[in-house]
């Protein structure tokens, strides 16, 4: 008989969502009439950009037309696309990268996942807690932790906490790990890198040869004009930073699918003879090898997203995202709930309210209010006693789901 890859039985039986699911409808057959409303979910609700829709219309009877017809495309994305990205997104705020270093791809998700294909399987691992589940399951799903404890946590894995006290932002280890997972403005936290602790990453990771995986899906929120966008406005860090993007939520692509990667042709690994060897070159391979690039139509979509239209459109499905957070950040403070993130990030995320778990307040809030959030605990054993809310929803929930809180909680 076929073996399987074992690693699969260490993970945690996908347990956050499905948990959360089990509980909203058991509460919901008890209660048919209650009106619930969902700010759980990290999927955007409001329709993509009318840019991108005529430029995919477009681009769609291209294809159907034998003089502009387009088979397989480049692996690594078209370049006209490749190099709106450079300019736009990094030559623009000083960043030195070349269309070159930008790998086009279907989401960020699985470039972040399948990144670890081009790594050895004996580095040691870096992750915030909380964190985005997926970094922590690939590294289990490639072998690289041992079994998980009863707190959620994987044997072998470097978890670095982030709290209220260091303002959501992790000490730099004083020893040496290789790979550190960052995704600054932050998932679930909603908190930002200040310029001086990016620095600080970036000097770490080249005084012991890391790797920073640098995951900024969430880039298009930040509104305070000192945070930096991208890891690569930090001296030194082409050498020493790969960089995630995602068109899923600045530009509404969650169901159209198109992010990038960033490989500066800089950066090294160690060959296990001891030679210095290029990421960009094995990334490529990957690529080249395993993926047959994104779809025409979708790349044109993206494409639309850096003309003058798609800038202001997906300006203001940002604007009305973070609109959403600040009601929901006002709202819950009015409560008496301490809260944080929500400024450059469309998660708010909040303390529970006299030392209740994160289940407890998921289940008060779900009783009392009808609103359904994501328990802290359920992104890393340190997010116990927090609890994420998100923006991504429609003014007309978000308004409700906040009265509905404050009247309860309002003492
Ligand atoms: C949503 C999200 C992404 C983007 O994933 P896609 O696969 O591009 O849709 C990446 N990282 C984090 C932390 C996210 O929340």
């Amino acid at each position: 008989m076929a073996t399987i890859n074992d690693n699969y039985l260490k993970l945690k039986a996908g347990y956050l969502f499905p948990e959360i699911a089990r509980r909203v409808s058991a509460f919901a057959e008890a209660n048919p009439d209650a009106p619930i409303i969902k700010l759980g979910i990290g999927d955007i609700t409001e329709p993509l950009p009318a840019a991108c829709r005529q430029a995919m219309i477009q681009a769609v009877e291209e294809m159907g037309d034998r003089a502009t017809f387009k088979g397989y495309g480049p692996e690594q994305g078209y370049l006209w696309l490749r190099e709106k990205i450079a300019q736009h997104d990094f030559q623009a705020r000083g960043c030195d990268i070349d269309p070159s270093e930008i790998f086009i791809s279907d989401g960020s998700k699985c470039d972040c996942g399948n990144i670890l294909d081009i790594f050895g399987n004996d580095n040691s691992i870096a992750v915030t807690d909380p964190v985005y589940p997926v970094y922590v399951d690939t590294n289990v799903m490639a072998g690289h932790t041992g079994p998980v404890n009863d707190r959620g946590e994987y044997e072998g894995l470097v978890y670095l906490p982030i709290n209220a006290e260091n303002s959501f932002t992790a000490s730099i280890p004083n020893h040496k790990v290789d790979l550190i997972y960052l995704c600054f403005p932050n998932n679930p936290t909603g908190a930002i890198a200040t310029r001086e602790h990016l620095q600080a990453w970036v000097n770490y990771a080249r005084a012991h040869s890391s790797i920073i995986l640098f995951d900024a899906a969430y880039e298009g929120f930040i509104t305070d004009a000192s945070t930096p966008h991208s890891i690569y406005e930090m001296e030194g860090a082409r050498d020493c930073a790969i960089e995630f993007r995602s068109f899923s939520k600045n530009a509404g692509f969650t169901g159209i699918r198109c992010a990038l990667t960033v490989v500066p042709k800089s950066l090294v690994g160690k060959a296990a003879d001891g030679s210095d060897v290029a990421l960009h070159g094995l990334w490529n391979r990957r690529q080249s090898t395993k993926f047959n690039g994104v779809s025409y139509p979708v790349q044109r979509g993206a494409e639309a997203v850096y003309s003058a239209d798609g800038q202001a459109q997906t300006r203001a499905l940002i604007d009305f995202y973070m609109e959403n957070a600040r009601i929901i950040r006002e709202q819950l403070t009015a409560a008496g709930l301490t809260v944080y993130g929500g400024v450059n990030a469309p998660y708010v995320w909040v303390k529970t309210p006299n030392g209740l778990s994160s289940w407890d307040f998921f289940d008060k809030l779900l009783h009392t209010c009808h609103v359904v959030g994501t328990p802290g605990s359920g992104f890393g054993a340190a997010g116990e006693g927090y609890f994420r809310i998100s923006a991504f929803n429609s003014r007309d929930n978000v308004v409700e789901a906040m009265h509905r809180v404050t009247e309860k909680f309002r003492r």
